[in-house]
């Protein structure tokens, strides 16, 4: 399939890379290795920080470091999604980046369009629901080296949901991209409906890797082999 559009708004997890990486690689490495960092940097202003406000949240002494644990601990398992968490497992995957060979899953077929949806002259922008620090991180870790001089921008959730029409209008007033000149890659068929409805052009991601559906309502291909995208 070709198209011509001047940006793209790409999804990571089960667009460009796995959702098994983050589900059973990224969120469990934070999780083991949650006790020793906490203990080795307690003292380290950001930490203290994050127990601090890990405290005020769960209700706890401040002081008591074995029961923040446990509340991080807790809302890991859980999947809740609070700030002091988020920004504990960032410290933790710098760490894990830097020195324990800790690296961003990106499928083959997704790296090779990054780069030629770029040499194409098309502005790449993510959109995903992890925070633009660990998109940064990995893109900036991948399989595939750094990838970050590929890309135009990153979006996260602090824009608006992923499921929100408005968010997608929001995004598009920030690149300053009419909506029919750009295009929107998805595993998730809410998102891409969303997107839709800004007027953006949609395509679906439906990796067999990751068990996706695909819809009616999109564009759909299995890999981004398939695709073409110029200016
Ligand atoms: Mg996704």
């Amino acid at each position: 399939m070709r198209y011509r559009a001047r940006a793209a708004l790409i999804d990571i997890e089960g667009t460009l890379g796995s959702i098994a990486f983050v589900r059973d690689v990224l969120f469990p490495f934070a999780s083991a290795h949650m006790d020793a960092f906490v203990r080795e940097h307690e003292q380290d202003a950001m930490v203290r920080e994050i127990l601090d406000q890990t405290a005020d949240e769960a209700g706890l002494p401040r002081d008591d470091l074995n029961a923040l644990l446990e509340a991080l601990h807790d809302w890991a398992d859980r999947d809740v999604k609070v700030t002091p968490l988020k920004q504990l497992q960032g410290l933790i995957w710098v760490e894990g980046y830097a020195s324990s060979g800790l690296r961003g899953h990106l499928y083959t077929d997704a790296i090779d369009a990054l780069r030629r949806f770029h040499d194409g002259g098309v502005a790449l922008y993510i959109y995903s629901s992890g925070s633009v620090p660990a998109q940064k991180l990995l893109f900036g870790n991948s399989v595939a080296g750094n990838l970050l001089s590929l890309f135009s921008g990153f979006f996260d959730t602090t824009i608006g949901g992923k499921r929100q029409t408005s968010s997608y209008e929001r995004i598009l007033r920030e690149i300053d991209v009419p909506p029919n000149e750009a295009m929107f890659f998805s595993d998730n068929e809410a998102e891409l409906d969303a997107a839709q409805d800004a007027g953006i052009v949609t395509v679906q991601l439906a990796r067999p890797e990751d068990g996706t559906v695909p819809t009616t309502r999109h564009a759909c291909v299995e890999s981004f082999d398939e695709i073409e995208v110029t200016t």
